[in-house]
C-alpha cells in the first residue's frame, strides 16, 4: 500500500504546541506522528522561532517523537542526525548570503522606518541577527497599519518581503519563507505536493499553506481568519478543535481515518 502522506510540516506555536495545555502537545497527536514516521513519513517543525528557542520548546513539551527536520526563523533548515540537528547546505549558506546582500541595500532606509513607526505608535523596535528591523506592536490593529507601511516600502525593493506573526514583524528575503523551505525539504525527501501536508495557524504560515507546496492543508480552530479562509479555499481541512487536537483531526481526515 502506498502511503498518501510522505511529508508533514507543522507550525510550532498555536499549531503543534499550546503553552496553556498539559501536556502542550496532545499525546494522540504524538502517537499519530510517530506512527507516520515509522511508516516512512518525514515530519518537519516549521517555525518562526530560532533553533535554541524551538529546541527549548520541544524539550519543555517532553515529546515522545522528534521531528526529522526543523525550519527555523521561517527560513533555515536543519536535519536531525542522531540526537542533534545539523544545518542543511547549500540552502542555509545561500539563504544567509541572500539576506546579507538584501539587508546591506536597505540599511540606509532603516532610520526613516524607525522614525515613522515611533512617530505614530507605541511599539518596540529592534534589530537582531535575522533582520535589521524588527517590530513588536501593542495590538494587531497597530500591526496592521505598520505592516501596510512596511509592505509599501518593500514593494519598491527587489527581493524584500515582510514576515508577520501576530503583533510581530520583521523583514526577510522574498525567496525564503516556510513555503520555499518546505519545498526544498520535499525535494530532498522526494515528496510531491500531493504527498505533502502542512498545518498552520497564523500569517507567517501562509507561504506553506498553498497547494503548490502542500496538497493537503490543515488549520486548527484557533487559526486566524485569513489562514482558515486560505485553507478552505484550497479544499483543506479546518478543524473545530484547537491547537494539536485540530492537527490530529486534520491528519486523520487526510489519511482517510474516521475521527474518533
Ligand atoms: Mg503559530
Amino acid at each position: 500500500m502506498t502511503m498518501p502522506i510522505k511529508l508533514i510540516s507543522t507550525d510550532f506555536d498555536g499549531t503543534l504546541y499550546a503553552e496553556s495545555e498539559h501536556p502542550p502537545v496532545p499525546p494522540e497527536l504524538q502517537q499519530l506522528l510517530g506512527d507516520l514516521q515509522r511508516a516512512g513519513a518525514v515530519w518537519v517543525i516549521n517555525t518562526g522561532r530560532d533553533l535554541s528557542s524551538v529546541l527549548e520548546g520541544v524539550a519543555r513539551a517532553r515529546l515522545s517523537v522528534w521531528p526529522d527536520y526543523l525550519v527555523t526563523v521561517e527560513r533555515e533548515i536543519h536535519r536531525r542526525e542522531g540526537n542533534s540537528y545539523v544545518p542543511v547546505h547549500p540552502w542555509n549558506v545561500l539563504c544567509a548570503d541572500s539576506h546579507r546582500e538584501l539587508f546591506a541595500r536597505i540599511e540606509p532606509d532603516v532610520p526613516r522606518l524607525v522614525e515613522w513607526v515611533n512617530g505614530r505608535f507605541s511599539a518596540s523596535i529592534y534589530r537582531d541577527p535575522w533582520s535589521p528591523f524588527c517590530v513588536v506592536a501593542e495590538s494587531n490593529a497597530d500591526m496592521d497599519a505598520i505592516q501596510n507601511r512596511l509592505s509599501a516600502y518593500s514593494g519598491g525593493v527587489p527581493g524584500l518581503s515582510v514576515m508577520r506573526n501576530d503583533v510581530y514583524a520583521r523583514f526577510c528575503h522574498a525567496s525564503y519563507n516556510k513555503g520555499t523551505a518546505l519545498a526544498e525539504i520535499a525535494r530532498l525527501a522526494q515528496a510531491t505536493p500531493e504527498q505533502t501536508l502542512a498545518a498552520g495557524d497564523h500569517m507567517n504560515d501562509l507561504p506553506m499553506l498553498s497547494t503548490h507546496v502542500a496538497g493537503r492543508l490543515v488549520a486548527p480552530d484557533n487559526a486566524v481568519a485569513a489562514v482558515k479562509e486560505t485553507v478552505r479555499r484550497q479544499n483543506g481541512y479546518v478543524s473545530h478543535q484547537p491547537w494539536g487536537h485540530g492537527v490530529a483531526r486534520g491528519l486523520e481526515h487526510h489519511l482517510g481515518l474516521t475521527p474518533g
